[in-house]
């Protein structure tokens, strides 16, 4: 009796056909990069990849070939991001933020033939030709008309490319454990490392996406991924939209509150970013008097959300945060803080504490926290230890690795420091690499962060551990006001006392104009640490 039902290969292209025949006029609304409004459907789309497939095949591209692009959340990106899987070669998504010498690596690590960027971005890329040997061609994602100067050779644009590319193709029938796309972590600390993610780790990965209480998205839905697709599998949108059948906003270039606003007014009703880029829009909101008329979740992660954000979105705007978390090697969703019964029957305080968590992972998600020791801790919801997740959408190894980064049960440590209460809600307390400890016990910089950005004149904040004669580390606050504003060091702690244990509030507020950020956009507590050591600071007993 084994085997009578059929093996449907878990391919990506069966998610933008399935989109195309039975969503095919889902509109899809896009900002070039030049500014200009271009409408399209999921139909077109996907008669669009199927041109780039067949171009890039005529190219010379065969399958398991790596193509790196480097471009803005457009619907020329969506036809690429499907034209290249569909023409079984590997899309590797690039980061225009990372460091020169991070592309370089990162591009000839991956072996990408092809380049393919926005006519913005040329620039980066001609900086660093001189060191991408394999690099055969550069294709420019503008018409001909519109293509910039360059002194590279081998450059194309996306018309010449597509010129004679008819749409008359089948997708490359590959095997769904093969490569569908790579993405680097940004390397904050050593050197990026490339995820793999496989077609069926990505159909299965937005199966569980699209699951009601992770982000659910249905056909009723237009979703405006702010985030960009380069970051993280762009969270997955790409695959989770068209499977749902919902119709999508792409933004474009231009991350600006007003432009971003402008946008999301065309219609959307889910958005997705980090908290820095929810800080920017409330405050533009607030200064022009300005409201949503369609939008009614705002998925929030890559960093933790604060409180402030949460409330200021349901309370002053009536639209939904799930806040979620993930990583680059989690394809990258793992938990998003939606309500089970228990949190549903809470108050508006408990059900706000349960949305400052990251709340509970989808079916294919498992999770565990250990200690140091590697033993399985308590879901008491106060008990700190190391995250590990495990399941299909989980790297199992890096690109070259020469072990697996996950261990014989398939548990990878995710660098995450977290409690889990009994309610199964995971708290994300810190990365392992920034936990402040004083006299031997954990101090959350995530929460004294949190709550110092709840005083209205702090744009961000950032806890750091600082060496310390009696208690080996002491916390410190460095913040940064919001503009126009000078928020005094007594208020911020006095605001940080109301919620935290009293030996638990920082020793000292930093007041700077701005703090290092990551390619990612996170803050880069290394070179903050590195920046206070320049500035000789140190705490007396
Ligand atoms: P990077 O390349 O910057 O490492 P990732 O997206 O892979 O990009 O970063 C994943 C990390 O981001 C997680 O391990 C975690 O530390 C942090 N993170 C993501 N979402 C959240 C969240 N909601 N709350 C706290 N930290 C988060």
């Amino acid at each position: 009796m084994r085997d009578l039902m059929q093996d449907w290969p878990l391919r990506v292209s069966t998610i933008i056909d399935h989109a195309a025949k039975y969503h095919p006029k889902r509109a899809i609304i896009s900002r070039d990069v030049d500014g200009t409004i271009r409408r399209s459907d999921w139909a077109g789309i996907r008669h669009g990849a199927l041109r780039v497939a067949q171009a890039l095949q005529r190219l010379g591209i065969r399958p398991g070939d790596t193509v790196g692009v480097m471009a803005w959340n457009t619907a020329r990106h969506l036809q690429i991001w499907y034209g290249v899987s569909g023409a079984g070669a590997v899309l590797h998504t690039l980061n225009p933020r990372l460091f020169a010498e991070q592309l370089v690596y990162i591009i000839n690590h991956a072996e990408d033939r092809i380049l393919m960027v926005d006519p913005d971005l040329l620039p980066v890329i001609e900086r660093i030709a001189p060191q991408l040997p394999r690099i055969e061609r550069v294709i420019v994602l503008a018409d001909r008309a519109a293509m910039p100067r360059t002194t590279l050779p081998e450059v194309l644009s996306h018309e010449e490319l597509l010129a004679g590319a008819d749409g008359d193709f089948a997708w490359v029938p590959v095997d769904e454990r093969d490569a569908c796309g790579i993405c680097y972590t940004s390397g904050t600390t050593g050197r990026p490392k490339g995820v793999v993610y496989t077609h069926r780790s990505n159909v299965l990965h937005a199966l569980a996406a699209n699951s009601a209480d992770m982000i659910g998205l249905s056909s009723c839905d237009v979703v405006m991924p702010v985030v960009p697709l380069f970051h993280a599998n762009g969270w997955a949108l790409a695959y989770s939209a068209p499977m749902a059948g919902a119709g999508m906003i792409m933004p474009g270039r231009d991350l600006t509150p007003a432009a971003l606003h402008e946008m999301l007014e065309m219609g959307a009703t889910v958005t997705a970013a980090v908290p820095t880029i929810w800080l920017a829009m409330l405050q533009h909101l607030r200064a022009g008097g300005l409201r949503f008329s369609t939008l009614k979740r705002v998925i929030i992660g890559g960093s933790s959300c604060p409180r402030a954000v949460i409330e200021a979105f349901q309370r002053d705007y009536g639209v939904q945060v799930i806040h979620a978390w993930g990583m680059t090697e989690t394809s990258p969703l793992g938990t998003a803080a939606t309500f089970t019964p228990e949190i549903a029957a809470l108050d508006e305080e408990g059900r706000l504490d349960a949305q400052t968590s990251v709340g509970h992972p989808p079916f294919t998600v498992d999770l565990k926290i250990v200690d140091d020791a590697g033993a399985e801790q308590p879901w008491d919801g106060r008990t700190q230890g190391r995250l590990m997740i495990r399941g299909p959408g989980v790297v199992r190894r890096y690109l070259k690795g020469e072990a697996d980064a996950a261990d014989a049960e398939g548990w990878f440590d995710t660098g995450d420091i977290a409690t889990i209460d009994a309610n199964g809600y995971v708290r994300i307390t810190d990365r392992s690499k920034d936990l402040i400890k004083s006299g031997g016990e954990w101090i959350s910089s995530i929460e004294l962060e949190n709550w110092a950005v709840a005083h209205p004149q702090v744009a961000e904040a950032a806890a750091i551990g600082v060496a310390h004669p009696k208690w080996g580390e002491r916390p410190v606050l460095v913040v940064v006001p919001v503009p126009g504003t000078s928020p005094s060091r007594e208020e911020i702690l006095a605001l940080v006392a109301k919620h935290v244990a009293k030996w638990q509030v920082p020793d000292d507020v930093i007041f700077m104009e701005e703090l290092p950020h990551t390619a990612t956009g996170k803050i880069s507590k290394l070179d903050l640490r590195r920046r206070l050591a320049e500035m000789n600071y140190a705490l007396s007993a």
